[in-house]
């Protein structure tokens, strides 16, 4: 077992938008960052196909090459980028102590927090199967693909109903897929969903598999699930799309931040500083809101601003 101890100025964990960001502007700061990269390397923009919302590409990029621009881009300012998961974190005093695949010990000064949220799927073989090909769980990134098509969103709360209305401005027919007999979303949320005619909520109804040659192209749904008059119901649809919540990557960061119910760290308004000086949140993990690869990559730059100014003031 490696227990080396190592003491960094700088240590970024998560390689989203938000942690590359972190690790161009603290780079060029001097802090000698040491970035890890987590579970899911590049994070969840390498799970999506075009992006065609990040400013500076005109004619769009996939997502993995952004975020292989974003990995050069860290690396050439001195950046160390190195594969590890951070297993276990010491916040109580500074140095902080982070634990990497549970062994190593990092010692640092400044802890930047960029490790995302993961969009939570409900668990079905064909989800994975169609991973790319029709299934997703933003629409904001690809519900442009659907254009004119019929797509199904499942879940019933304001995220459900906020991608279904998006998606009913570019889709014929949008199916929002909701399990019980009612909407968990704010009552405007609601009147929305109901006012938008090419919108249609299909209640008490539970996703059982989807079906498609090249890709998705129907859903297998039950409605009244377990009822006596369980029914069985296909739909026709060209994207599935999951918004049933998310779940920030915070759990071992805890002990020490205050987050909120669902476990987004809380972060002083506007800022990604945490209560812990010199430890900072930014990204999806601290932002239940926006969830975008452009605002995670504008909180990863104000993460490594903020590091700079707490160490000159050290
Ligand atoms: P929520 O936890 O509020 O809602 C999740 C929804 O998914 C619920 O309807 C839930 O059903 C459903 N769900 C969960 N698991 C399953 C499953 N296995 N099968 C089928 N359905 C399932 O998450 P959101 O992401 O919608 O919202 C998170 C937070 O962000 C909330 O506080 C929300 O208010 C806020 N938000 C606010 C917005 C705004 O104000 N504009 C926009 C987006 C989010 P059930 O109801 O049966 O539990």
């Amino acid at each position: 077992m490696d227990t080396t101890n190592e003491h960094v100025r700088c240590l970024i964990i998560g390689s989203g938008p938000a942690g590359y960001t972190a690790a161009i502007y603290a780079s060029r700061a001097n802090l000698a960052p040491v970035l890890y990269e987590g579970i899911q390397p590049g994070g969840q923009l390498t799970t999506t196909t075009e992006v065609e919302n990040f400013p500076g590409y005109p004619e769009g990029v996939t997502g993995p090459q952004l975020m292989e621009d974003l990995k050069k881009q860290a690396q050439r300012f001195g950046t160390d980028v190195r594969m590890g998961i951070a297993t276990a974190a010491d916040l109580s005093a500074s140095p902080y102590k982070v634990t990497i695949d549970g062994s190593k010990v990092v010692e640092a000064e400044t802890v930047i927090i960029s490790t995302g949220a993961t969009a939570k799927y409900l668990g079905l073989p064909d989800e994975a199967k169609y991973a790319g090909m029709g299934v997703s769980a933003c629409a904001t990134c690809d519900g442009f693909f659907y254009r004119k098509k019929n797509v199904a969103v499942v879940g019933g709360g304001d995220t459900a109903c906020e991608e279904a209305i998006y998606l009913a401005g570019l889709a014929k027919q949008v199916y929002l897929i909701v399990r019980k007999s009612y909407l968990r979303a704010s009552k405007v949320m609601q009147e929305r969903v109901f006012k938008t005619p090419n919108i249609k909520v299909l209640f008490e109804h539970n996703t059982i598999g989807l079906f498609g040659e090249n890709g998705v192209e129907g859903a297998h749904l039950v409605k009244r699930k377990g009822e006596p008059d369980e029914e069985k119901v296909d739909i026709a649809i060209d994207g599935f799309f999951l918004a049933i919540g998310h779940k920030p990557n915070s759990d071992i960061f805890k002990p020490w931040l205050e987050t909120d119910e669902v476990g987004y760290i809380k972060t002083i308004d506007g800022t990604p500083c945490t209560k812990v000086p010199g430890v900072f949140a930014a990204g999806d993990v601290a932002d239940p809101h926006y969830r975008q690869a452009i605002t995670a990559a504008a909180s990863g730059c104000k993460a490594a601003i903020e590091a700079e100014r707490y160490l000159s003031n050290q």
